[in-house]
Parts: C-alpha cells; structure tokens; sequence
C-alpha cells in the first residue's frame, strides 16, 4: 500500500497542464473515482517520461505491480505508439534488461501560429521538436471559413513533404492572436481580428482528422511552450508577448491561469498613467498597447517617414542603428515595465520570460523594461526575480501548439480512456 501512495505522488508532478475543458473534451466523462492504485499504463507512462522509471523492473519496483501486470500495460503504451523498448547489453537474472523511453517519432502533430500578418506553420514529432515549419500569408480579415481551409491544405502539403500520412497525426495545436473560449473553442471579443469572433475552430481544424484539436491564445500557447523547456519545473512565471499588441501568459503553483472567462492576461489594455485621450485598437483610451505596442510604433515612425509596416519592421531598423525606433523600443520597454510591475507585485513571479517579436531588439527593450519594474514593484518581489529571454524565440508559438498536444496525449487520462477502448472520436465530442 506503501507504494501505490508514493505513485500517486509521483505522478502528480506530470499532470497536463493544459487546461482540458474545450469543446473536444467536454464530452469526457469525469476520471474515474481513484486511479491510485494499482498503477494505471497513464501513471507509468508519467515514471517513464519524469525518468523516474525506464525499465520493467523499476517500474515494477516502484509501482508494486507484479511482472505480469507490468507487461500488460507496457505493452499498452507500446500499443498507442507512445513507448518503445531498446534492448540493452546489461542483463537481469539471464533476462534483456531493455530500456523504455517516449516514442518521440511514434506520430506527428500538426501547429499552426496564427499571428495578425503571418501564420507560422510545423509539423512536430511528439516531443515538440519540428520536422517541418514555414511561414505563410493568409487573408485573415476574410474570416476563418476561407482561411482555415488554406492553412490546412498547407500542412497537408507539408506533412506530406515529411513522408508522414494523415494517419501518422496525433493531434492539431493552434494559436491565435486573441481570447479563446475554451467551452466553444472559439474566439471571443478579438480586437486583432473580429471576423473570428465566435466561430468554432476546431471543425474547421480537424477536417476528416480523428484527433484532438487544440486552440488558445498566443501568449497562453507561448506560456505552454515555457513549460515543455528548461523552466518546466517553475511554479510562478509571467510569460510577456510584446509584439504588434502586448499580453501576458500567467503561471501560478504550476498551472496556466486563464480567468473565469479566459480573459485573464490582456496586459496591454491595461490604462497608462499620465496619457491622456489616445485611442487604442480596442475603443479605449490611453491602453498600454496604445502607447507602447508594436502597431503604435509602426503609426509613430510611418508619421516620421520610415518604411515601416510590421513591429519586425521596427525592430529591424532599430538594430541597424535608426536612434528613434531604438528609443521607441527603450521606451516601449520602460511602459511594459511600468505595467508589469503591478502584476510582479501582486503575483511576485519567480522568472518573467520576454518573448514576441519586440523581443527581437531584447538587449534596449529589456533595459526599459527592467528599469521600471525594479522601480516600481516591492523590493521582496524582485529580490530574487529572473527576466530571460523566451527559450524558444521566434518558433516559441510552434513549439507551444505542439506542446498543448503533447501534454494531452501524454496526459493519464488521454492514455487511460485509450486504453479503456473508448472511440476517440466519442471521447473527443467529434
Ligand atoms: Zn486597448
């Protein structure tokens, strides 16, 4: 009994982090009452991905179950194409003792970034490490009906590039620029664009694709992809995007914090002090995003003359010396930090991650930025504070689609319900 309550502590520490009530998973019945013990093929695959366990014997060991019983639900994992066994020169009592690892290569998922200007698009192995990606342009303002189709004609093309099939696809992860209703699985009250508003993805999405379709908003999928890299195991983070607007992706005791009406992180609408009467992208005044977002710098530098029409625009003169799009930068950074320094002090994060396109002229955006939030949190806030650059830099939203994907299928309950052999279709709502 010992071990089977020392499981249930192991595994919580691999629960998904993706929060699963979308439209696809409404349909799932709740988890079952106790799933402690004995050890389900879900809690074993967690020893094996947390390297708590990589072989039948330690699993074994750690799990009380008896050999026999090891090999069922191994074989299950080995089943779903989410384990293999490598054979290994060492040898336990006259028997192989093969090693168990996640089939990274055991299936593909498809991403799709959506930005407001360009769609970034990948094909991922199940370990979020991208075969394929590219960036395409897309009328996004006609509406998702026209455009959707488009972008999953694309990664069709691609995956067919990789030699995949669509069989070989576990899942589709995507990011759009604005607040995703994860109940309907569409967006709602999208300043970046309003044609989206309401519309159901997914359908759109999976075409004739038996598999889990997955979407968010942009920060919230870059905040995801934090949580597949090296700070994986940071319990309170902020994940800034500072791009064309500015949001913020908020990680408390470990898990991705939406709001009660998945609205929570819209930094850049947050009123400025001391600006009066300008008009931001939403209907209000004086929002942060007004003053310091990537669109209001490219109306301030066009009215200076430059050639400007995206934030990459921006950045990319100011890193060949333009003296004002590099203070507009500085000073972007310095309104963000004025901002930001409110929610380090109410939440007191123990790393802020930078990431979007703004990001690409880190080293003046960040000093603006680091100047006020030193000023204006609490000194117990900052004491111990890291602000880094995002791990992922331009392919963060690619490797966070493909997370989302690889949280759930790795997630017990995917596993589980799979090997209950209930029809993924039913258990997807499809
Ligand atoms: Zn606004």
């Amino acid at each position: 009994m010992r071990k089977s309550r020392d499981i249930h502590v192991l595994v919580m520490r691999k629960q998904p982090l993706v929060n699963l009530h979308t439209m696809e998973l409404r349909a799932v019945p709740p988890d079952p009452p106790t799933i402690a013990h004995p050890a389900t093929a879900g809690q074993i695959l967690q020893l094996i991905l947390s390297n708590q366990a990589n072989s039948r014997s330690e699993i074994g060991h750690l799990t009380g179950l008896s050999r026999t019983a090891v090999t069922a639900r191994v074989n299950q994992l080995m089943a779903q194409g989410l384990v293999v066994e490598h054979a290994t020169t060492e040898s336990t009592g006259g028997r192989p003792a093969g090693r168990l690892s996640f089939n990274a290569s055991g299936g593909v998922v498809l991403a799709a970034s959506m930005g407001r200007s360009r769609i970034q698009l990948a094909v991922a192995y199940l370990d979020c490490s991208l075969l394929a990606e590219e960036s395409i342009e897309a009328d996004q303002a006609s509406g998702p009906q026209r455009c959707l189709p488009a972008v999953v004609d694309r990664l069709y093309e691609m995956l067919s590039g990789c030699g995949r099939s669509p069989a070989d696809v576990r899942g589709v992860g995507v990011s759009v620029p604005g607040s995703v209703d994860l109940n309907r699985g569409a967006m709602v009250n999208s300043v970046a664009l309003p044609s989206w508003d309401d519309v159901a993805l997914a359908p759109l999405l999976r075409r004739d694709l038996d598999v889990p379709v997955l979407v968010d908003k942009d920060v919230n999928v870059m905040t995801i992809a934090e949580q597949h890299g090296p700070l994986r195991d940071v319990r309170d983070l902020l994940m800034v995007k500072a791009s064309t607007g500015i949001g913020v992706g908020i990680i408390r005791g470990g898990e991705l914090q939406r709001g009660s009406l998945f609205a929570a992180g819209e930094l850049g609408h947050i009123p400025l002090r001391g600006v009066t009467g300008v008009l931001c992208r939403c209907g209000q005044t004086d929002c942060l995003e007004a003053i310091a977002g990537g669109w209001a710098m490219v109306k301030a530098l066009q009215h200076l003359g430059r050639d400007v029409h995206h934030v990459r625009d921006v950045v990319a003169i100011a890193l060949k010396g333009d003296p004002e799009a590099l203070g507009m930068i500085r000073d972007s950074g310095r309104r963000v930090g004025e901002v930001l320094s409110a929610a380090v002090t109410l939440l007191n994060p123990e790393v802020v991650v930078i990431g979007g396109d703004l990001a690409g002229a880190y080293e003046p955006f960040v000093a603006g930025l680091r100047e006020t939030v030193y000023q204006r949190s609490t000194t117990l806030s900052t004491r111990q504070l890291r602000i880094v650059a995002s791990t992922f830099g331009e392919r963060q939203g690619l490797v966070g689609c493909a997370a989302m994907i690889n949280q759930w299928i790795t997630s017990e309950r995917a596993i589980d319900f799979a090997v209950a052999g209930r029809n993924r279709l039913q258990a997807f709502g499809g």
